[in-house]
């Protein structure tokens, strides 16, 4: 789509339109949610990224109408200088991106590249790929758009050419090929130098509403259906988990003993086990699942944690002979066994009075508020990298490990990455390493019950993070009642073994302090932190519009 020529006219209407002043007050959590990942493209080099902007209010006054909200995640910014500059084609650009482990979801979520330029054209211009979960934009700067332009301006320009490429990826046809969009009528699909055209009158009509039956276009509360939940369970596009699992905690997860020690078949067969795994809800697990999660969503809002509530949730079942039961996440997903589902509906019910309801918000929506921790984390990790680091004393380090620890690693999907050290008092170059290993000598370890939490020391030398070891070449090996310095500075008991687990313990915490309307006053330096941070990255409204 080329916007040239309409640039001129849309900024007349703009600036005789008040509709920029006084944006309408919308629902606040619409049913159906569409997850866009923006990859920003960059240099080779890792510097000039192409402009982004997300005028999110402006974007989902339209969508809106169809009780769609379009949930941005934090932009991830991938680089590589053709795709940046539009001298390779769309689809090379979409395979290297897979490749480089830049794309999100299994054609659920809107991966939305943002470039400087599309197949040799100069910005604003954009390409939706018809019915399919990738879209590019170039929204140009400052010099091709209008150096007159100010910002709100160009936000709604911004705004249009959003708004029409993601209608594209839902398979809207253009107004000129569809006999049921009126060419008369400004209406996102329309042309685009339709000089009736301002943002105030763009939206979907009710055809193009019914028209929204995408893959991409998911209910709020998502509780999927085994197909959809056999491959979203396999889901690596966020992080690699299969591709990284050692033997020893496969049979752990799996509760089985294995005769290959090919590590290839090994991840191959634990994948089909956690496939195999996957259940279907019953209608009741259905319906006591949103239940819930609705009760939990009017907490969070009453208490203005914008952030979770407007993340959209979306469940997976599975048997409880995987991974001993334990609720986890993968992607986007929360993955709950038959256990947890059993000791929801055993207190639901079709009427259920207050009190009970009170005490699954406490219980069980303390579970959901932690898993949907895990979920946040994936999805606007530097919120968290600043939380671990800036209002907490955690450092991130690549650490070479050592073959004991690899072998014996017990993989927590909702932690994937160690990479957190705890800097050691007084010893600047010196730290502790926590990680949660299988014991030795255990022939099947059962989840939990044969987990060691053990203390690695890491020194940094030469700029690199290495283990160290004692006169005989020993790890030097603690447990964490030696490191109570650390353990005692947090809250929370369980899950001290990495940051993602205290930040997930403690939301829960908060949580069901909420539910019970009591709240103690914080002592712990870490605490007191922790809830600075909630006011500053979880209860603003989400606001990515920059250019
Ligand atoms: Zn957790």
């Amino acid at each position: 789509m080329q916007f040239f020529k309409s640039v001129a006219v849309l900024i007349i209407l703009f600036l005789h339109s008040n509709y920029a002043f006084s944006i309408p007050q919308k629902e606040p959590l619409n049913s159906f949610v569409i997850i866009i990942q923006p990859i920003v493209v960059q240099g080779d080099d890792g510097n000039n990224p192409a402009s982004m902007a997300l005028p999110k209010n402006l974007i989902d006054e339209t969508f809106s109408k169809a009780h769609v909200d379009l949930h941005f995640l934090e932009p991830i910014f991938y680089s590589n200088t053709k795709a940046r500059d539009g001298v390779i084609d769309l689809d090379k650009i979409v395979k290297m991106a897979t490749e480089d482990g830049f794309i999100r979801g299994q054609g659920e979520i809107l991966n939305m590249f943002f470039v400087n330029e599309l197949q040799g054209k100069k910005g604003p211009v954009a390409h939706g790929m018809l019915n399919e979960s990738y879209t590019f934009i170039a929204l140009g700067t400052k010099k091709t758009t209008d150096s007159t332009a100010d910002i709100l301006q160009r936000k709604h320009l911004q705004a249009l050419v959003i708004t029409h490429e993601v209608a594209q990826n839902l398979g809207l046809k253009h107004a000129v090929n569809g006999e049921n969009v009126s060419n008369d009528i400004a209406n996102i699909q329309t042309q685009q130098n339709d000089s009736e055209r301002s943002p105030a009158t763009y939206s979907l009509n009710d055809y193009q509403i019914r028209e929204l039956k995408s893959p991409l276009v998911r209910p709020r509360i998502d509780i999927l259906a085994v197909s959809d939940a056999r491959k979203a369970i396999l889901d690596e596009t966020f992080e690699p988990y299969f591709s990284k699992l050692q033997k020893r905690e496969i049979e752990t997860f799996i509760q089985e003993k294995l005769t290959t020690s090919d590590i290839n078949d090994l991840r191959r067969y634990a994948r089909k086990r956690f496939q195999d795994a996957v259940l279907p809800f019953s209608e009741t697990e259905r319906n006591a699942l949103t239940y819930i999660v609705k009760e939990v969503n009017v907490l969070l809002l009453q208490n203005n944690i914008h952030l979770m509530a407007n993340h959209p949730w979306r469940f997976i079942k599975v048997d409880s002979w995987l991974c001993g039961g334990f609720a986890h996440t993968r992607g986007s997903f929360i993955i709950f066994s038959q256990k947890h589902l059993d000791s929801l509906t055993k207190i639901w019910q079709k009427d259920i009075n207050e009190k009970d309801s009170l005490e699954l918000l406490r219980e069980f929506g303390g579970l959901l508020v932690h898993e949907q921790m895990h979920a946040l984390q994936r999805s606007f990790p530097s919120k968290f990298v600043q939380l671990n680091t800036q209002h907490w004393d955690f450092q991130k380090a690549i650490i070479e490990s050592d073959e004991y620890i690899t072998l014996n690693q017990v993989s927590n999907p909702d932690a994937p990455s160690a990479e957190w050290l705890v800097p050691k008092p007084q010893q600047p170059s010196e730290f502790y390493w926590v990680r949660t290993l299988l014991k030795e000598g255990v022939d099947l370890p059962k989840m939990g019950k044969d987990f060691t939490d053990q203390i690695f020391t890491v020194i940094l030398k030469e700029e690199k993070y290495q283990l160290k070891r004692d006169y005989d070449n020993q790890l030097i090996i603690n447990s964490i009642d030696d490191l109570t310095f650390y353990r005692d500075s947090y809250p929370v008991t369980r899950g001290i073994d990495h940051p993602n687990e205290i930040s997930a313990y403690m939301f829960s915490k908060v949580f069901r302090d909420m539910v019970s309307k009591t709240k103690d006053k914080p002592e712990l330096k870490n605490e007191i932190e922790f809830n600075k941070w909630i006011e500053l990255e979880m209860s603003k409204p989400l606001n990515i519009g920059l250019d």
